[in-house]
C-alpha cells in the first residue's frame, strides 16, 4: 500500500489549499494541471447495486435503463430517500463494486504522465465507508493522490483553480457538472449515463456517446492527455 495516499475529510474549501500537503501541492503547481474525478457512476459501477436493491425493496424488476432521473424519482417518489437510509451509507455494499470499463488503465496512464488524481466524493463520510472507499480503489489498482468526502464540490474545485493551474473535473452527477461548467476556465468531462443524457451546453465535454457499453474513459484520457504541458 503506497503510504502517501491521503484524504480529506469533509474539508473547509476555504481552507482546502492549507490542508493540502507539500507533495500535491507542488506535484499540481508543477505540472499546471488537476484531475478532479468524482467516484459513484464514474469509477465505480454504483448504479448497478443500486437498481438490484431496489428491485428487492419495491418487490418489482428495476433495471439501470429505467433510472432517467439522478433523483430516481422515475423509480418511486420514495426511492431516493431509502437508498439514502439503507443502501448509500453501507459501506460493505461498497465494498466489492464493480469497476467501470477503461477506469483503471486511463487512470494509470493519467497518473504515469504525472498528472496529480484528486477523487472527490460526495459518498457518507463514516469511518466504514471511506476506509472501503479507500482500499476499493487500492485493491482495483485506481490511482489517486488525494481522496476528498465533500458535499460541496463546487466550491472545492473552486479552490483547487485557485493554484492557477487547469482543472479538469470528471462527474456523472448532472448537477455537478452545470455548477462547475458556470466556473471559469474549468473543463467539465460528463461521464455519460441513463440520467444524464439530456444535458447538453456547448463547452460540457461528453465521455461517451451513450450510457450503454460507452468508451467514457478513452475521451477523459485523450482530453486530459492534450491538454499537459499547455500553459
Ligand atoms: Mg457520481
Amino acid at each position: 500500500m503506497d503510504e502517501h495516499y491521503r484524504e480529506l475529510v469533509a474539508p473547509d474549501p476555504e481552507l482546502l489549499l492549507e490542508l493540502f500537503s507539500d507533495e500535491i501541492f507542488n506535484k499540481i503547481v508543477e505540472s499546471n494541471i488537476c484531475l478532479v474525478v468524482d467516484d459513484d457512476g464514474t469509477i465505480s459501477d454504483s448504479l448497478s447495486i443500486y437498481v438490484k436493491w431496489l428491485s428487492r425493496k419495491l418487490r418489482r424488476p428495476v433495471q439501470a435503463e429505467d433510472c432517467k432521473r439522478y433523483d430516481f424519482l422515475d423509480i418511486d417518489p420514495q426511492a431516493l430517500g431509502m437508498l439514502k437510509t439503507e443502501v448509500f451509507p453501507n459501506a460493505k455494499l461498497h465494498k466489492d463494486l464493480p469497476i467501470i470499463k477503461g477506469a483503471a488503465e486511463a487512470l494509470g496512464k493519467i497518473a504515469k504522465a504525472g498528472v496529480p488524481i484528486v477523487i472527490l466524493t460526495a459518498r457518507p463520510m463514516l469511518r466504514s465507508m471511506i476506509a472501503v472507499t479507500k482500499k476499493h480503489k487500492e485493491d482495483n489498482n485506481i490511482p489517486f493522490d488525494l481522496l476528498i468526502f465533500s458535499r460541496r464540490k463546487r466550491e472545492i474545485i473552486k479552490a483547487i483553480k485557485k493554484l492557477g493551474c487547469q482543472v479538469v473535473i470528471v462527474d456523472d452527477d448532472p448537477n455537478v457538472a452545470i455548477e462547475a461548467y458556470r466556473l471559469k476556465d474549468v473543463t467539465v468531462i460528463l461521464f455519460s449515463a441513463f440520467y444524464n443524457m439530456h444535458i447538453e451546453r456547448e463547452g460540457i465535454v461528453r465521455a461517451g456517446d451513450g450510457p450503454v457499453n460507452h468508451d467514457g474513459w478513452s475521451v477523459v484520457l485523450k482530453e486530459v492527455l492534450k491538454r499537459l504541458n499547455k500553459p
